[in-house]
């Protein structure tokens, strides 16, 4: 497709032409180092734009009912009058298998919602590199006039942490009668959640649901307070029905006037951005490394004289980055 100029992009996007921005995000995804340039240049003057939507993390393991759950919650938002736009972080997509979030199945409804927008995370790149075009799209999203993004991703390995990490809350979907996930790497999530609920409560599920609620709110108490005082509530919700999906969205807005007149957000949103920086330097740094000429054949050479005992790790390092 032949690309715009610069200035088609800019002024696309800020008119909310769907089209544009999803060619917008197209560009920001490509790898060719003119694109990137051009990227660059659109991204830097559609800054002024951003930051006006409340950013959401979304996360749980597959079948939890994420879809159906974003369905409902995102009709619920686009009839209050809002622009939802949904991004998804997949951690399988990098691999060629298809992906546990991308089908195009999913969200049917709200796929052809004129006030919602949904875009599946890039495939064929590093989580790392998946992250960092996710916080771009979500940018170019807000100068579009989406003034609520939902980042989606699965709760399994370390995507969840870098949602967490580019959102102002986080929520944590659960299933009721998984017991040992209080347990091992569930901890760690439930850690990072701003509120828990817990989906399919309907049907005979109902009071599993509640007990659930109980035992995870229970939990939620042994935890240190968060700096900014936000107690993480547990509900019950069900897509299906609709039913905690309105309260969910009553939550999020008070955690949001909290956030702000607190002064949470600013700081919050600041640190994150200092985040992104560190890591986008580490990846650029190794990817700068790894592309040089010739950087193969020297680190087979090291490497068989680090194992054969012939040079120390250390040594082995310094030889590599001297030679540059
Ligand atoms: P995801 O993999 O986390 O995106 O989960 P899905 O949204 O695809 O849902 C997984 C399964 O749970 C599907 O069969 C849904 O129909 C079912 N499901 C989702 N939400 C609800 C709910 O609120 N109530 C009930 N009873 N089933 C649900």
């Amino acid at each position: 497709m032949r690309r715009l100029t610069a200035d088609q992009y800019v002024s696309g996007v800020l008119a909310h032409d769907r089209l544009v921005l999803s060619r917008a995000i197209t560009l920001i995804e490509s790898r060719l180092p003119s694109d990137r340039e051009l990227a660059g240049q659109v991204l830097a003057r559609i800054l002024p734009h951003t930051g006006n939507a409340v950013r959401l993390g979304i996360t749980g393991v597959p079948g939890v009912g994420k879809s159906t759950f974003i369905e409902s919650f995102g009709k619920h938002l686009t009839g209050l009058g809002r622009r939802l736009a949904v991004l998804a972080i997949d951690p399988s997509s990098q691999r060629s298998k298809g992906s546990i979030l991308g089908d195009k199945t999913r969200m049917e409804t709200l796929s052809v919602d004129p006030q919602a927008y949904i875009r599946p995370s890039p495939a064929g790149d590093s989580l790392g590199g998946v992250a960092h075009r996710t916080r771009e799209t979500m940018l170019l999203c807000e100068a579009a006039g989406f003034d609520v993004i939902l980042i989606e991703t699965v709760g399994v390995g370390q995507s969840e942490t870098l949602v967490h990490g580019m959102v102002d809350f986080f929520l944590l979907l659960m299933l009721a009668g998984a017991g040992d996930e209080l347990q091992g790497m569930k901890r760690g999530i439930m850690e990072l959640a701003d509120a828990i609920a817990i989906t399919k409560a309907d049907g005979d599920n109902r009071a599993a649901a509640d007990r659930a609620r109980i035992d995870y709110a229970n939990a939620l108490h042994l935890f240190p307070p968060a700096p900014t005082g936000w107690m993480p509530p547990v509900l019950t919700c069900s897509a299906t029905e609709n039913r905690g999906i309105a309260d969910l969205w009553q939550i999020i807005t008070k955690h949001q006037e909290q956030l702000t007149r607190t002064g949470h957000r600013d700081r919050l949103r600041q640190a994150q951005n200092l985040d992104w920086m560190r890591n986008y330097l580490r990846q650029q740094l190794e990817e700068r490394f790894y592309s040089q000429p010739g950087i193969r054949e020297r680190l087979e050479a090291v490497e068989r004289k680090v194992r054969a005992g012939e040079l120390l790790p250390v040594q082995a390092v310094e030889a590599l980055l001297d030679n540059q």
